[in-house]
């Protein structure tokens, strides 16, 4: 198998998976959690959002999130945005990465805010400005990308219209995401390979979610096709409320424990991952759906072998 050497993780649990948690848990609870994924060594974390409290209760506190959390030096901390007042929160509180999202489902754009998703990015274009004023990086993402429960299909020319207007609104920095857990490996390599040719300027994140047990083939399809940054959460908590039955995202220690396995370095210490999977789901009161953290790394050897008894 041609392999990639390396890849970069963004540890997405304490947004993505967070927001779908009946139990809220307190900004200390959060930033503790953070900072040993922190040590644990991923090279960037998503935090929370700055998003109406109103809407998504279990992220109201992502501010003090941010005031609490010891910033490790190399480390990005980033959040997720839906407006510009989500750039003037960030920036109150020293969050100096945002990432913005688009559906890429025509039918859910339009009936939630009335416009295209590529209008919904033009739109962006106030965020853009206000955050580069403060001195802020902005990553755009593409949810529903390969597919979603109201389209038919989603034609890559509309995935591609709204790169194409992420770049307009000068943003290089951009994920593809699957929320609904429709894609398939195939057709991630295709996409995959279409978007690396037509857009070569642009810094790619994948963003799997394991609702039909292809985020794992979908991240090695990524790989294939040289793509090198994938989003995953601890112990695979999260899930999508449009969805039903949707599972979370990929399991951080799941594919950590395949990159491990297969060579592929990341940089991240899978024990103090495996740690602070077991901590996230004392924090949440029930397990997820994670592999590694309920049958251990395939490297630890059971010390007996077993005797039939006669
Ligand atoms: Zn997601």
């Amino acid at each position: 198998m041609n392999l990639i050497e390396k890849i970069r993780v963004c540890e997405v649990g304490f947004r993505d998976g967070l927001q779908n948690e009946k139990t809220i848990l307190s900004a200390a609870d959060k930033a503790a959690l953070i900072d040993r994924c922190a040590e644990a060594g991923f090279p960037v974390i998503e935090a929370g959002s700055f998003v109406s409290p109103k809407a998504v209760p279990q992220m109201a506190d992502t501010d003090e999130v941010f005031r609490l959390i010891h910033k490790k030096e190399g480390t990005e901390y980033r959040a997720l945005i839906a407006n510009l007042k989500g750039v003037v929160r960030a920036a109150a509180c020293g969050c100096t990465k945002v990432k913005m999202n688009v559906s890429a489902s025509v039918a859910h754009n339009i009936a939630n805010l009335n416009c295209t998703p590529a209008e919904s990015v033009a739109r962006f274009g106030e965020c853009v400005s206000a955050a580069k004023e403060s001195g802020i990086s902005i990553s755009g993402s593409i949810s529903m990308a390969f597919g979603s429960p109201w389209d038919k299909e989603i034609p890559v020319a509309v995935v591609r219209e709204i790169v194409e207007a992420y770049l307009r609104a000068g943003i290089t920095e951009i994920s593809l995401s699957d929320a609904s857990g429709q894609a398939n490996p195939a057709q991630v390599a295709k996409i995959c390979r279409e978007m690396k040719e037509a857009y070569p300027e642009v810094s790619w994140w994948l963003h799997f979610h394991n609702t039909r047990g292809l985020g794992l083939a979908n991240v090695l399809a990524g790989m294939s096709e040289g793509f090198t940054q994938f989003d995953a959460a601890l112990s695979g908590i999260g899930g999508c409320p449009f969805v039903p039955g949707a599972a979370g995202n990929i399991s951080t220690e799941d594919l950590l424990h395949m990159c491990e396995e297969m060579g592929v370095a990341t940089g991240i210490d899978l024990d103090a991952v495996l740690a602070a999977s077991r901590r996230m789901t004392e924090l949440i009161g029930h397990t997820a759906d994670s592999y590694v953290l309920r049958a251990g790394k395939a490297s630890e050897l059971i010390r007996e072998v077993p005797v039939r008894r006669k």
